[in-house]
């Protein structure tokens, strides 16, 4: 239980960052591909403010099993990583399974048809940012810390663009040692 989030069952920020480290390490021994989705909800502070915090908890859930759904067969790993960040990690997915996995968790949120008087669709939705690595000898950032920030800057554009929508981003890591 140490490794679930108590509010949606999901795998924890813990069980995250340690499912992230051992899927680099294969990564990096087999010179492939590893992706990172860093999934946020949609001015959900309003959602609150609008709702109160227990709805804004059942939201949350909700998203939570859609995007579990939306993730079926394709091997990701899926954990809340924070407040109303949620984040998925493909081992061996090049950026176009990113986007395609990004553009199907997106639209399964959407899909929930959750009302939401703050965003520009009118139900809650999700804006992700997409990280791909490829594990290289000469690479020149360490992993994982560049994959979530590549992910986090990603993200940022995703919510500049106007949300409800993906980004990604690609780097060269270096393998691990
Ligand atoms: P943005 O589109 O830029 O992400 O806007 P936002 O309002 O989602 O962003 P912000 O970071 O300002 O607010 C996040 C909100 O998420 C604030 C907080 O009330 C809510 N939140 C975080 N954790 C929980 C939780 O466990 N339950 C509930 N109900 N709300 C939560
Ligand atoms: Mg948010």
């Amino acid at each position: 239980m140490a490794m679930r989030d108590g509010l949606t069952g999901l795998a924890n920020r813990r069980a995250f960052d340690e499912a992230l480290e051992s899927q680099w390490q294969r990564t990096s021994a087999a010179k492939s591909q590893i992706s990172l989705l860093l999934i946020d909800i949609d001015h959900f502070k309003e959602f609150n403010d609008a709702h109160g915090h227990q709805v804004g908890d059942d939201c949350l859930r909700s998203v939570g099993a859609a995007l579990q759904s939306s993730l079926t067969g394709s091997g990701g790993l899926l954990a809340r990583y924070g407040g109303d960040e949620l984040a998925i990690v493909l081992g061996d997915a090049d950026s176009r399974s990113a986007a395609l996995t990004s553009e199907s968790a997106r639209a399964a949120v959407e899909a929930l048809e959750i009302p939401h008087g703050a965003t520009t669709s009118g139900v809650v939705t999700i804006s992700i940012g997409a990280a791909t690595a490829f594990a290289r000898d000469g690479g020149s950032v360490a992993m994982p810390h560049a994959l979530l920030a590549s992910a986090d800057r990603a993200l940022y554009m995703a919510k500049e663009a106007g949300r409800n929508c993906c980004r990604t981003t690609l780097i060269f890591a270096k393998t691990a040692t």
